[in-house]
């Protein structure tokens, strides 16, 4: 299985810190947490991260700081760093880059707006690292190349039935109702009938094949994609 970028999140605030690394987590990353330079310089020495972000604002030594420290460094010098900052104040951006930063955010910001400058610092210092691919069990999709595999067989979907396993892929184990599966997939301007997801998501496990018991209706609520299933499918296909 492929290996997941490896995110260092330096933040002092734990609410903050959590969020970022449950929204990670969801997209396809490995967040470790830390809430002080010390303890960054710690896991640091023991893990190499893919990327840093490193809040501005920390308790002793400044982001700014770590920053310059780390850019001088051999063993860290090459690692793409995103430094958080609470004020949009452009001195702080000035500061943050010339202390080596790749690029900035500024707080509060979109989980999306935190994604794609991670993806964009990776692109540009380890393209090999990026994909847009997500794994549920032993399926796994590729944005970027357009790929779905079930244990390393190719499957072939049309395009609604891939944008519609995207979104569950993206947010497994979870149950969608019928009306966001409509919203996420086909826009909410588009007037479509909720029994369209129906046939859609029958199409999907048409395509599916042995991964289809993947995709589960839960009665009365919408579908949701869980990887438990896949195991227990695996295990009867042993049986048998
Ligand atoms: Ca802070």
């Amino acid at each position: 299985m492929k290996k997941l970028p490896r995110i260092l999140v330096v933040e002092d605030e734990p609410a903050i810190a959590e969020l970022i690394a449950v929204n990670l987590r969801h997209n396809g990353f490995a967040p470790t947490v830390v809430y002080d330079g010390a303890a960054a310089r710690r896991e640091i020495d023991a893990v190499l991260p893919d990327v840093i972000l490193l809040d501005w604002m920390l308790p002793g030594e400044s982001g700014a700081a770590l920053a310059r420290q780390w850019r001088k460094q051999e063993r860290t010098k090459t690692v793409p760093i995103l430094m958080l900052t609470a004020r949009s104040d452009e001195s702080d951006k000035v500061q943050g880059l010339d202390a080596g930063a790749d690029d900035y955010i500024t707080k509060p910001f979109s989980t999306q707006e935190l994604l794609a400058r991670i993806r964009a610092v990776l692109r540009r210092r380890a393209p090999e690292i990026v994909s847009d691919s997500v794994q549920v069990g032993d399926l796994a999709l590729d944005a970027a190349t357009y790929r779905v595999t079930f244990r390393d067989q190719e499957l072939k979907l049309g395009p609604t039935e891939f944008k519609l396993l995207h979104y569950l892929m993206k947010h497994p184990e979870r149950v969608h109702t019928r009306g966001t599966l409509l919203d996420k997939i086909w826009g909410d301007h588009v007037f479509i009938e909720e029994r369209t997801v129906d046939v859609h998501v029958k199409r999907l496990r048409e395509s599916l094949g042995d991964a289809s018991p993947m995709v589960e209706t839960v009665r009365g609520a919408g579908y949701r994609i869980t990887a438990r299933q896949s195991v227990n499918q695996g295990n009867s296909d042993a049986a048998a």
